[in-house]
């Protein structure tokens, strides 16, 4: 059978561009499609990434970086506030400009990338998927690959084309809404998180500078509590408050599956990578650097998986993955979990306890054991952890 690609990536997200680079590197003939017209754009994305997290990829651009953070602050449900003693940073992006500069590292390793191009199918024969169907500039389009990467995003449907079971439970659904404010005041090197039953229920809220009087202010809480009371309302209420002469510049929502990542990421000659693993940080909702390293295995794996031409290969990609972060995810699951339980009172108490330490030994492991100390029950929690 003649192929015209040996590996297809469905969506050029962070996810998609790092597994495109990785297998184009790897030596593999490889095409992205993504199906807006402009690859990075919507931003839907609080845009926060750790600088540890970034290097593995890609040098610090000034020209993709908002903000540069050296903190950040937890701001407990009766408004006290602590600020943990941090060793690294962290960036606000412009991730506009920081996805398209991904999709050309990917470019530069030799993938060829078309945008306006949307996969509404898989192409079979024989019953085997042997490519995809696209609407490329509106117009129908059959390409053969002899391996699919789905990075299609949250809302994936290239997994379930393919007889994956993609669904996330609607409990690890995080509903989120974010405005991009401008006229506000603030640190411009802090990221700040807000917590407590009146303000995200079960999740938090954030505050992301972007320099220049400018922030990324959004929240993410269960779809469950979002059913009371809907994100965008505990937000608008939040801004309201602390923000009412801001201008809103942009406004989105969105899903992020905070699950452990899905049962099945390989399925013939289809993976899935990033969100439509659901490689997602199920404790933070943080889903670039994770996708981007969901991406890179997926990437140099499906590249080896040509060369040998052995499909068995494929199933190296959800070892790798699991070895690397997958059983991580799973303890942060479980420490979801048991957090997002915590009632205001709960939240208070670490807090004021985590104001007892010694601002120079204020880290967050410091904070971690001053808060079982001053709240045993915690333990409780804790030990739930790692015995569910
Ligand atoms: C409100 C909000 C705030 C967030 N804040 C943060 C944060 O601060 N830090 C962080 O690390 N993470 C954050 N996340 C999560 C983060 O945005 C995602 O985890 C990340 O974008 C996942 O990358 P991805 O490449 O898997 O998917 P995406 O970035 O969603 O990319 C998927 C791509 O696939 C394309 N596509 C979809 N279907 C098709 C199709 N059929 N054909 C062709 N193309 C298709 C889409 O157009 C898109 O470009 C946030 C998410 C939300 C919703």
């Amino acid at each position: 059978m003649k192929f015209d690609y040996d590996i297809i990536v469905v969506g050029a997200g962070p996810a998609g561009s790092t597994a495109a680079r990785y297998a184009a590197s790897g030596g593999a003939k490889v095409l992205m499609l993504e199906k807006d017209r402009d690859v990075g754009y919507p931003v839907r994305c609080g845009e926060a990434v750790s600088h540890e997290g970034v290097v593995q990829f890609i040098k610090p651009d000034p020209k993709w970086i908002a903000s540069t953070v050296t903190k950040f602050r937890l701001v407990a449900p009766n408004g006290k506030s602590v600020v943990p003693k941090l060793d690294g940073s962290g960036y606000v992006l412009e991730r506009r400009i920081f996805d398209y500069e991904l999709a050309k590292l990917a470019a530069n390793e030799g993938a060829e990338v078309i945008t306006k191009a949307y996969v509404y199918d898989l192409l079979r024969e024989d019953g085997k998927i042997v490519g995809v169907k696209t609407l490329i500039k509106d117009k129908q389009t059959e390409i053969r690959a002899k391996v699919i990467i789905a990075a299609d995003g949250v809302e994936s449907r290239v997994g379930k084309w393919a007889g994956i079971d993609t669904t996330c439970h609607i409990k690890d659904m995080e509903s989120c809404a974010q405005m991009t404010l401008s006229g506000i005041h603030m640190d411009e090197d802090i990221l700040e998180f807000y917590f407590g039953d009146n303000v995200s229920p079960g999740g938090y809220l954030w505050v992301f500078p972007k320099g220049n009087g400018t922030a990324n202010v959004g929240i993410g809480l269960s779809v469950e509590a979002a059913k009371k009371k809907s994100a965008i309302r505990f937000l608008q209420e939040f801004v309201d408050k602390k923000y009412p002469h801001a201008a809103m510049l942009t406004h989105i929502a969105g899903g992020v599956p905070c699950a452990k990542t899905n049962s099945e990421i390989v399925k013939g000659n289809v993976i899935l990578v990033g969100d439509a693993a659901h490689q997602v940080n199920p404790v933070s909702g943080g889903g670039i650097i994770s996708g981007m390293i969901g991406g890179m295995i997926g990437g140099q794996v499906a590249a080896e998986t040509v060369q040998r031409g052995d499909l068995m290969h494929l199933q190296e990609y959800a070892r790798q993955w699991q070895k690397r972060l997958g059983w991580r995810h799973e303890i942060f699951y479980n420490i979801k979990e048991a957090i997002s339980g915590f009632h205001d009172e709960t939240l208070n108490d670490i807090c004021n306890s985590a104001l007892q330490i010694p601002e120079e030994k204020r880290s967050l492991g410091g904070i971690f054991r001053a808060a079982l100390w001053n709240k045993p029950s915690l333990i409780l929690d804790v030990a739930k952890v790692f015995v569910s």
